[in-house]
């Protein structure tokens, strides 16, 4: 079996019902590596371009505001990055189905999810559903410094630009 890294997302609503600790919990059972981590604030361009395969669906702009956080008045969802062996199917069964009342009762979005009454699955957790997806998401989210195994080609260009230092 081939070593995968994931993309999984702790949404606003499970930062929210401080579950971040439930989650890791669950997630460890796994027995893979984390390889990044970091808390990020979810622009509107970041939320379009990770759920773009969505586009023209009818909860698509829903979607964007909950994963921004506009429900649940915090602007951030923390990101992680999972390590290890059929990495992307272990998280995947862990986190369980996308629709929260299908979801078993004894994976993530079964224990914490819930649908709301305007019916947007608020399902705790993000996923990368297969390994293109895993890619992508990866790449749109971490950069390659901020992942301590980096599985994907990596290059060094020379840059001169603007950036925030402590002062
Ligand atoms: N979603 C929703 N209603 C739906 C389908 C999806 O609110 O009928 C939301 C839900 O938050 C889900 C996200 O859109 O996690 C992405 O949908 P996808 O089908 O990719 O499910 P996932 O890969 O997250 O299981
Ligand atoms: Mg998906």
């Amino acid at each position: 079996m081939a070593i995968e890294q994931t993309l999984v997302l702790v949404k606003p609503d499970g930062l929210k019902k401080s579950l971040t600790g439930n989650i890791l919990s669950r997630l460890s059972e796994a027995r893979l590596e984390i390889a990044g981590t970091k808390m990020v604030r979810v622009s509107r361009q970041l939320a379009e371009e990770h759920y773009e395969a969505l586009k023209g669906k009818p909860f698509f702009e829903e979607l964007i505001s909950y994963i921004m956080g506009d429900f649940h008045q915090r602007r951030k969802v923390m990101a992680l990055v999972y390590h290890g062996e059929d990495t992307i199917t272990k998280m995947r069964r862990i986190c369980g189905a996308t629709n929260p009342e299908e979801a078993e009762s004894q994976t993530i979005r079964g224990a914490y999810g819930r649908i709301t009454t305007s019916g947007i699955y608020e399902n705790v957790v993000h996923s990368s559903a297969n390994a293109e997806e895993a890619e992508r998401e990866i790449k749109l989210w971490f950069a390659p410094d901020e992942v301590v195994y980096q599985i994907f080609p990596v290059k060094v260009v020379e840059m001169n630009i603007k950036k925030l230092v402590w002062s």
